[in-house]
This record gives structure tokens, C-alpha cells and sequence, in this order.
């Protein structure tokens, strides 16, 4: 059930192959597998058992019995805390074979997965363990007659589906909270990066979690992911992934009418105002479409530029994609992007920027494929000027590294072009006036918003969108209401 695998760093580990359910590693009921591939240098990586129906219904009893079973249900909120603080001691101990399992199968640079991701994995943890005795409920004062109380319960099964961009960050995400509020959890794993969290599943046994209350699975989505959604045993349902997928779960989710938390696609504008300073205005939205290859879903992929100093920004930027894209192979200490995650993803960036040749945008930079020795699934860093905002490219999410400019006149009209669209996630506004940044922040229609920065997460500040973006909250306080009830107790003092 493992594989010793090796990293061209050097980095040797047991790589675990099997879905983790009741904290042992098992085969798929019909030992289907999904093979990994290293997106690099386009070699398979391993073969990673895939779940069935059957099996995620395994995977589901383990957690509802887990749920019941004394040993983390009796449990207090210090003593799940502890349990959490273990595992986040763990993951920094095995950072560097996580970040390099990272790497090797999603294609980032090993330095962003070392120095941002693992550390992310770590500090959730540590955040939500802290919160794991300190999220109660209250005491109601409506007079003599009654004493009122609220109690902060668990949901109970969570069924989570993550997608391929950031597997260990995207799983702590939902980890973190889900197990701080006493929840149990059947993680679906993105088929297509499933390694790094198969690895982190072992850690988890080791922490001392009782079995069952956290499983791992991976699976496709139309197979495992449906089953989990539409699974009577669940009875939450948290996804991070593309809009239309959120839409299909929401849906199937309707049929037993389960509490969900969607984080899905966006279309971020980043907007510079006449009076920013365009040399800061130019680095962050490097860093808010080139970061992760382009595949965030809060990546400012459209930036909207006013009249005055549109070609100065223009040029500012292009500067700034020169020098610090660097595109290469992602353990190279000096790269900053890798491939696409797959070749899936690599055509379907490549198909965003034909149409945008077609539809007759300028292409400033890029526009081509750039293997590195001749392989890879890697794309020029690319930026069309002079986008229509009907054209595809300014209106679709493209989830790579392409980015659309387009001019304004006014602070109305900017805004206007800022909410043309059926996402609401992220958002940037760059302007030294300090009234307008405030003025503009509240008329934008988005969860986030960037002033004089970009992309800028932060485990303590709540993360979602609104409009097509997404629904309900992760990250902070915020995100603790995704996974309990408030039960309210209302006691007869008459009686
Ligand atoms: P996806 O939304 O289809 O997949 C995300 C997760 O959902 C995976 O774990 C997948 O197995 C699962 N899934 C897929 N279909 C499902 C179903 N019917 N029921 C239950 N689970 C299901 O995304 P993708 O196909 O990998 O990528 C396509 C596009 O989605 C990308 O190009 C990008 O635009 C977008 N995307 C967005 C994010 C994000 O963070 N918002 C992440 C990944 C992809």
C-alpha cells in the first residue's frame, strides 16, 4: 500500500497509495486506480487507488461511528485542540517531504510550497486548536420567569471536496475548522494531486486521532465526489472548485437537504486609480495573476487601468512579468512559475489565448507554450492589452498565466466594469486618495477586497465570495459557523 518514490531534490519518502478510512490505508472495492503525473516532466508519478460508491460509503460509516464513539466525542475542546497542535508540530516536521510531494505532483515552485503552503497547513491547525475550547455558546437574560442558553454543536459527517491548486492548503482549510467544532470528515482528494494529503493522512494517525474521524479518499468527481454530495450519511458538504461544479452540487445536495459551503470560480478585477503608485500598483498585480501559474481563484485576472496613466502602467507591468516570471523547472531555487497542473488545464489556458488572438486583443507578452527541456506542460506568462469586455478572455475565468488590461475614464465607470460580472471574489483597487479606497471598497460587489495590494489571505481573516463566487465563509472566526449548529435550550424556571 506504499511506494518508495524520489524527488529529483533528492527527497526520498513512502508514498502511501490508499484511501485512508478508520486510520488504515485501503484498496478501492474494485482496486481502480488514477495515475499521478508529474505535470514537469510529463512522466507518471505513481497510482493512487480511487474510491467507489462502495467505498465512500465505507469511508462515510467510519466517520458516523467515529462521530458517536466516545473517544472524540466525549472529548473536550482542549483536548481536540491538543489533538491539533500535535498534528501541526507534525506537518512542520515533515515540511520539507510535503512540500516536495507538492511540487512533484501539482508543478509549483518547491520554495513557494516550502516557505507559503506548509507554513499555511500549520498555521491553521494552530489557529483552529486555539479556537477549539474558546467557541461556546451564551447565557439569553430574558427575564426571571426563563433561563435560556445556547449550545455550540458539531454538524456532524462533513463530506469535503478540494480541488488541485492547493491541495495541502485547501484541505486545512476545511480541516481546521470541521475537527476544532468536534466534526468527522471524509476528505475527497482532486484526482489529479492527490499525493501530498495521502502523505499528510499518516500524520494524522499519528497525531492520535481516533479512527474514523478523519478519512481521506481520493476519486474522480463524478464518482466519488456525486456519491459523497448525495451520500444520506453526510450532512455538510464543503467544495472549493469551478462554479459550474458548485452549481451541479448544489443541486445534488437539494436531495437531502445538506448544509453547504461552496468556494468557487472568479473573475477579480484589480483597478488603478490615476493617483496610485505605480510601481506598487504594478508589482502586486504581477504577483495577483502570475502566482501558483495563474491557478487561484481569487487571481485579479483583469486589470482595469485609468486613462491617464494606462500606458505608464503598461509598460511598469510588462517590466515586472519580465523580471520576475521566471519560467522553469519548479525545483530550480530561481523559478517563479512551473506548469499548469495537467495537460487538461495547459489546452484549456492555450484555447483562452487563441480566442484572444481571434477576438483581436493586442498580445503584449506570451501567448505561446514554453517547455522547459522540451517538456511540460508550461505556458508563456501572457498579457493581452486593449481587451473589449465582451471578449472571453475578460469575461471567463481562465485559471492561468494570462491576464486581460483594459482602460477607464471614471471612478463610476470603473466600478460599473468592475461588477459587470456574475463572479464577486476578490478584488484590488490602487489610489494614494484614501476616501476613495474606502468609497470604491464598500461599492465593490466582492468578499474581498485589496486595497494598494492583492491576494493577500491571511488564516485570521475570513475568505468567500458572493454572487457566483461562492457561498459562506472560511479562514477566521468567520469560518467556524460553516461547521456547528447553535442549539438553543429554553428552560422553564416556573416549574
Ligand atoms: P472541478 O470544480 O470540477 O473540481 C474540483 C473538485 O470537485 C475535484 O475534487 C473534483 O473531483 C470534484 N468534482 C468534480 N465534479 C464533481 C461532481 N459532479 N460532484 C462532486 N465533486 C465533483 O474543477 P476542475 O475540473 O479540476 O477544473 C476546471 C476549472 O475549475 C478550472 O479551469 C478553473 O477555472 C476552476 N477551478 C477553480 C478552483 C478554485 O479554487 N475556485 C480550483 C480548481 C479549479
Amino acid at each position: 500500500m506504499e511506494v518508495e518514490l524520489t524527488a529529483p531534490n533528492g527527497k526520498t519518502w513512502k508514498q502511501p497509495l490508499g484511501l485512508f478510512i478508520n486510520n488504515e490505508f485501503v484498496k478501492s472495492s474494485n482496486e481502480q486506480t488514477i495515475t499521478s503525473i508529474n505535470p514537469t516532466t510529463e512522466e507518471e508519478i505513481c497510482s493512487v487507488y480511487a474510491a467507489t460508491e462502495s467505498d465512500v460509503d465505507s469511508a462515510v460509516s467510519a466517520a458516523r461511528k467515529a462521530f458517536k464513539n466516545p473517544t472524540w466525542k466525549s472529548l473536550s475542546g482542549t483536548e481536540r485542540g491538543a489533538l491539533m497542535l500535535k498534528l501541526a508540530d507534525l506537518v512542520s516536521e515533515h515540511a520539507e517531504t510535503l512540500a516536495t510531494i507538492e511540487t512533484l505532483d501539482n508543478g509549483k515552485p518547491y520554495t513557494v510550497a516550502l516557505t507559503e503552503n506548509v507554513p499555511e497547513v500549520i498555521n491553521v491547525f494552530r489557529y483552529y486548536a486555539g479556537y477549539a475550547d474558546k467557541n461556546f455558546g451564551q447565557v439569553i437574560d430574558v427575564g426571571p420567569a426563563k433561563f435560556a442558553y445556547t449550545i455550540k454543536e458539531p454538524l456532524g459527517v462533513c463530506g469535503q471536496i478540494i480541488p488541485w491548486n492547493y491541495p495541502l492548503d485547501m484541505a486545512a482549510w476545511k480541516l481546521g475548522p470541521a475537527l476544532c467544532c468536534g466534526n468527522t470528515v471524509v476528505l475527497k482528494l482532486a484526482e489529479q494531486t492527490p499525493l501530498s494529503m495521502l502523505y499528510l493522512a499518516k500524520l494524522i494517525k499519528e497525531a492520535g486521532f481516533p479512527p474514523g474521524v478523519v478519512n481521506i479518499i481520493n476519486g474522480y468527481g463524478r464518482e466519488a465526489g456525486a456519491a459523497l454530495v448525495q451520500h444520506a450519511g453526510v450532512d455538510k458538504i464543503a467544495f472549493t472548485g469551478s462554479t459550474a461544479t458548485g452549481k451541479e452540487i448544489m443541486k445534488m445536495a437539494a436531495g437531502t437537504m445538506k448544509n453547504i459551503t461552496l468556494e468557487t470560480g472568479g473573475k477579480s478585477p484589480l483597478i488603478v486609480f490615476e493617483d496610485a503608485d505605480l510601481e506598487l500598483a504594478s508589482t502586486w498585480a504581477h504577483i495577483g495573476i502570475m502566482s501558483n501559474q495563474g491557478q487561484i481563484c481569487t487571481a485579479t485576472s483583469r486589470i482595469l487601468v485609468q486613462e491617464g496613466v494606462y500606458d505608464r502602467f503598461v509598460e511598469e507591468f510588462k517590466k515586472k512579468v519580465k523580471e520576475i516570471s521566471v519560467v522553469g523547472d519548479p525545483f530550480e531555487e530561481k523559478t517563479f512559475q512551473g506548469p499548469q497542473v495537467t495537460q487538461a488545464q495547459y489546452e484549456r489556458v492555450m484555447g483562452f489565448i487563441q480566442s484572444g488572438k481571434e477576438e483581436g486583443a493586442t498580445l503584449m507578452l506570451g501567448g505561446e507554450a514554453a517547455p522547459v527541456n522540451g517538456k511540460g506542460w508550461f505556458v508563456a506568462p501572457t498579457v493581452f492589452t486593449d481587451v473589449k469586455v465582451d471578449m472571453k478572455i475578460y469575461r471567463e475565468e481562465i485559471f492561468g498565466p494570462c491576464v486581460a488590461i483594459v482602460g477607464f475614464k471614471t471612478e463610476e465607470e470603473a466600478i460599473e466594469m468592475a461588477n459587470g460580472t456574475t463572479y464577486g471574489l476578490g478584488s484590488a483597487l490602487f489610489t494614494r486618495d484614501l476616501t476613495r479606497a474606502h468609497r470604491v471598497a464598500r461599492e465593490i460587489e466582492a468578499g474581498m477586497v485589496w486595497i494598494n495590494s492583492s491576494n493577500d489571505s491571511d488564516f485570521r481573516i475570513p475568505f468567500g465570495g458572493v454572487k457566483q463566487s461562492g457561498i459562506g465563509r472560511e479562514l477566521g472566526e468567520a469560518g467556524l459557523a460553516a461547521y456547528c449548529n447553535v442549539k438553543a435550550v429554553h428552560v422553564n424556571m416556573a416549574a
